[in-house]
């Protein structure tokens, strides 16, 4: 069941592709077969989450565990987040995305003034009401919810038993109803490619090929390196099966842009595939897919200078400090939703006082750079699981009957 999803989610986006180049624009008519299964996944993204996350923090029983499993998990995603900001930085100075190109703004708008500075931005995670927060499907204020409530069944012992067990039922339910989701898998890929290839010709895409280029590369370098060695050394894992395990997950990123609509798919493989306990991806995949996007840090760093580089400009070294700075902020800030990328991208441009024009031209070609950077951001989310089990002996302990791929 397993190589036969990720070998019929391969061949899906073999045909989208060819699809999309032979047919052009009006291959549009399959885009609801994406939609289908986009709103399949966001469905469940809510209940997902309140379920899981709850009782990953209520199975730790251990405060003093919880502590160290969330001191470990955000200091990791912190620390890749940091690495993969810098090396974007250098793969934009080694290929020059920028160089030799006009500064021709094409006739796109960029919405910047979205979040309402970063105290608002703070206080806003407590929701005023939690049920309103599910309904709209804000996920730092699920977050909040479930973590307080994991924390007060902890605390509150034999009592809270019954509330426990719903919680634990109820995962298991979400879990069983996303397996189910992910058999609709290689159509919604085919639905979400084809598309994209259709409308981007050759023609659009080739002044910006080197921008693209290095968003590619970088990312895939990134990958390479980073997390092989992460779950090597400190994961326990071998790098090949690492990503071998992911590659379902990492397709469904790319096909849909969006980490928190991967979440199912991230826990069904990690789980799965890699042998990660459920207490400890209950508690790393949601955080993750919401604080950590290593991805979008990578683009940050080379759209920036994509952008000096256009507009003629030489960044000093405080710009640059200024941009890992704002980048790691914003990245923990930013949703895991499609094209969140690029409204970061405006903060860190603004902060790093470049001109705010250069990001129309950027955003042209936004929907190509967030499925490789949304990739980055959820196989990183799984190399967090992944190392935080290890060092907590928590990889490969659950029982078979956990499998949740039927
Ligand atoms: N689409 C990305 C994600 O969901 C966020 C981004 O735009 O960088 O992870």
């Amino acid at each position: 069941m397993k190589g036969n999803l990720l070998a019929q989610i391969l061949i899906a986006f073999a045909v989208a592709v060819i699809w999309g180049i032979v047919f052009g624009p009006a291959i549009e008519v399959v885009a609801p077969l994406g939609d289908l299964f986009l709103r399949l996944i966001k469905f469940i993204i809510a209940p997902l989450i309140l379920a899981t996350l709850v009782v990953g923090i209520a199975s730790t029983g251990d405060p003093k565990q919880l502590g160290r499993i969330g001191i470990k998990t955000i200091s990791y995603y912190l620390a890749t987040t940091g690495i993969a900001v810098v090396i974007g930085l250098g793969f934009a100075y080694l290929i020059s995305p920028g160089k030799g190109l006009d500064l021709s703004i094409p006739d796109t708008t960029v919405e910047v003034n979205e979040t309402g500075g970063t105290v608002a931005t703070l206080l806003n995670i407590i929701p005023e009401n939690p049920f309103e927060a599910l309904a709209s499907g804000n996920i730092l204020q699920i977050i909040f919810f479930a973590v307080f409530i994991g924390l007060a069944i902890t605390l509150v012992g034999k009592p809270a038993a019954p509330v426990r067990r719903f919680f634990e039922g109820f995962a298991e339910v979400m879990y069983k109803i996303t397996g189910i989701i992910m058999r609709f898998a290689p159509i919604g890929v085919l639905g979400l490619v084809a598309p994209v290839v259709g409308q981007y010709g050759l023609s659009v895409l080739l002044p910006l090929a080197k921008l693209i280029l290095a968003v590619a590369l970088a990312c895939l370098f990134h990958a390479a390196v980073v997390y092989s060695l992460a779950v090597k050394t400190l994961g326990k894992t071998r790098p090949l099966k690492f990503f071998r395990g992911i590659a379902p997950t990492a397709a469904v990123a790319f096909s849909t842009c969006s980490s928190s609509g991967t979440l199912p798919v991230t826990f069904k493989n990690t789980q799965e595939n890699l042998g990660v306990s459920r207490k400890i991806s209950s508690f790393v995949l949601p955080l993750g897919a919401t604080l950590n996007m290593d991805g979008a840090a990578i683009y940050q760093g080379i759209a920036v200078v994509f952008i000096a580089q256009v507009s003629g400009v030489e960044l000093t070294l405080s710009q640059l400090l200024i941009v890992i700075f704002t980048t790691i902020l914003a990245s923990i800030g930013a949703a895991g939703v499609p094209g969140a990328g690029l409204v970061m991208l405006a903060m860190v441009v603004s902060a790093a006082g470049l001109p705010l024009e250069g990001i129309a031209l950027v955003a042209g070609v936004d929907r190509i750079l967030d499925m490789f950077r949304t990739s980055v951001n959820v196989v990183g989310d799984a190399s967090a699981a992944v190392v935080v089990a290890a060092t907590e002996n928590e990889l490969w302990i659950d029982e078979p009957a956990a499998d949740i791929s039927s």
